[in-house]
């Protein structure tokens, strides 16, 4: 029986391939083609033409029907499809890229140093810096402004936390924020301390605001959530030229890493407007999901519909729920653990939400929720099982009929960021929620998140398998440059839940790990699917675009030690080599 089903195979593929040979742009052969299709399928040769999957099979059959100019032998190396970050942001990394690289600094005097031999060479008035992390410095404590105002008596200094929802500003940029002894901040906030301080005062082009000045209350220089906003906004814009160099230099480094399309996690109208013109040019490469962020100005798009091409698709808005775990301004239910009587803030009133997902259900856009806390969690999970139900009136919300029809929220594929504190009878609430979450996160915060949590608290925490469980897939992505680019951390904090250090020995909640196909899938498929690009790309099927990667490292089959060692040997999109080792 087996013989003859051999045989009817041999005979299909030779009725298939008479003469002459069809002509493709690029045969790969010799390969382990992990398809990620339905069935897992895998391949030894694929042949490309325009740009796009037109045959995968064994290497005689794709060599004997296909001739090419161009034939890659893969050496029996593993290819997959090109990895989707499905939340990063790519203009801010990029951005990052010309700022003082504050990641991985060992204490605050670290910091200083930094920025003194940056400061140097950096040609802008602001100095702008990103990647502190008080949870790695022996003082655990946030710092405060008085040695950055001594250093930088009349330069703006603004240093970004690396989970981007706390930053630290000197005197001088306070002060260009227009941020005093009184002011206040609706979803932020603004540390004061009430010692002495004889730094605060203020200097004579201010004096319009002397009349709200306490000489005893005075801006720490911290700044969380919307504080943060305020001084990030009186920066003067980088010029387009310069963007263009960054978003350029951003591409290289995600090709090197096998990054084909990025899900950019909140951006601006000209921003989408500049991406789509250096794609149009053929500049920019780089696929990109783009989630518009929650600004007036992003709200013509509900006017004029999605917009989408080959490589742009915009058809989501991002919002803030809340803010992070580490800064605290993560919305929980019940108190912080670390701090009594405190549990985090929403970043606007439920209203806020209610009225956004009613207009983006209406006019067919997708909503992408950042939700950290279990209470943020709570509160959109519930919203967007409802937005067909709500509607608006005059003085604030009514909820109409809940036996209203409305499309599910699974068919809507409304997504949360992140998903990170689910409390466990919420789980039951998701009905088809995409969650998107970033694994390196869970490894990144393990070192402190049970003192926010608590240890019971923790269990609901980063559990990725019970959300794949709960909604029937997940989207990963890094959230960088929150975290590192690397897509192979990502694959070996899902899969063996720990750090590059190899911290846990026996990986953090190792209950909540995801298989290595599941790992693969939410890295390519299920992304493609949470952009609904799932029929153009995720999977390396017939039709699809050639987006993929050669690996020297087998991830389905090697050590788990090896994983993080893994380099790409070539990154393909459309068709095209975009990187080469
Ligand atoms: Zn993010």
């Amino acid at each position: 029986m087996k013989k003859l089903l051999f045989f009817a195979v041999i005979c299909s593929l030779f009725v298939a391939c008479r003469a002459p040979k069809q002509p493709a742009d690029l045969i790969v052969h010799h390969a382990m083609i992990y398809s990620v299709d339905s069935a897992f399928t895998v391949y030894q040769a694929m042949a490309i033409k325009d740009g796009k999957i037109i045959a995968l099979n064994t290497n005689d059959s794709i060599m004997q029907c296909f001739s090419s100019e161009q034939i890659i032998d893969a050496g029996g190396k593993a290819v997959f499809p090109g990895f989707i970050d499905a939340h990063c942001h790519f203009l801010g990394y990029a951005m990052g890229l010309q700022q003082c690289d504050l990641v991985g600094t060992k204490s605050f005097q670290d910091v200083l140093s930094k920025l003194v031999t940056y400061s140097q060479t950096c040609k802008t008035e602001w100095i702008v810096g990103r990647g502190w992390d008080q949870n790695d410095w022996t003082d655990k404590t946030f710092p405060n402004r008085k040695k950055l105002d001594s250093l930088f008596p009349d330069r703006p200094v603004f240093l970004v936390r690396i989970d981007g929802h706390a930053a630290l500003a000197n005197r001088e940029a306070l002060l260009r924020a227009g941020i005093h002894s009184a002011t206040k901040v609706d979803g932020g906030v603004i540390e004061y301390t009430f010692e002495k301080d004889s730094t605060w005062t203020l200097p004579e082009y201010r004096k319009d605001i002397a009349h709200l000045h306490y000489p005893y209350w005075s801006p720490t220089g911290i700044l969380i959530d919307n504080a943060v906003d305020m001084v990030k906004q009186v920066i003067p814009d980088a010029t387009a030229g310069t963007t263009e160099s960054a978003l350029l230099q951003a591409q290289k480094n995600c090709f090197e890493m096998g990054l084909t399309t990025v899900d950019e996690a909140g951006i601006h109208k000209q921003d989408v407007e500049l991406m789509d013109k250096l794609q149009k040019d053929g500049k920019l490469k780089m696929r990109i999901y783009a989630m518009l962020s929650d600004d007036s100005a992003n709200y013509t798009y509900l006017n004029t519909g999605p917009y989408k091409t080959d490589r742009m698709n915009v058809r989501s808005f991002k919002f803030y729920a809340d803010g992070a775990l580490g800064s605290r301004g993560a919305c929980l239910l019940q108190d912080y653990s670390d701090k009594p009587g405190w549990r985090g803030f929403l970043l606007s009133n439920p209203e806020h939400f209610m009225k956004y997902a009613k207009l983006l259900y209406d006019r067919g856009f997708q909503m992408n929720t950042h939700c950290i806390g279990d209470s943020a969690v709570r509160l959109l999970q519930w919203i967007y099982n409802h937005p067909g139900n709500i509607s608006l009136s005059k003085n604030g919300m009514v909820i109409a009929t809940p036996n209203t029809a409305q499309t599910p929220v699974k068919e809507r594929r409304w997504r949360i960021e992140h998903y990170q504190v689910c409390n466990t009878a919420d789980l039951k609430n998701n009905h088809g929620i995409i969650p998107s979450i970033q694994p390196t996160h869970a490894t990144s915060d393990m070192y402190w998140a049970e003192e926010r949590l608590g240890k019971d608290r923790i269990r609901e925490a980063y559990a990725y398998k019970k959300l794949l469980d709960a909604a029937g897939m997940v989207a990963l992505g890094t959230d960088f440059p929150v975290e590192d680019i690397s897509p192979f951390k990502t694959f070996y904090a899902a899969a063996v839940r720990k750090d590059s250090k190899g911290f846990p020995a026996g990986g953090f909640q190792k209950e909540n790990a995801l298989s290595r196909r599941e790992t693969i899938r939410g890295m390519t498929i299920w992304a493609a699917y949470a952009n609904f690009e799932e029929s153009e790309k995720g999977s390396l099927e017939k039709g699809k675009f050639a987006d993929f990667i050669i690996l020297d490292t087998d991830l389905m089959t090697c050590d788990e030690n090896a994983i993080l060692n893994t380099k790409v040997v070539g990154t393909f999109i459309n068709g095209e080599q975009v990187y080469k080792r």
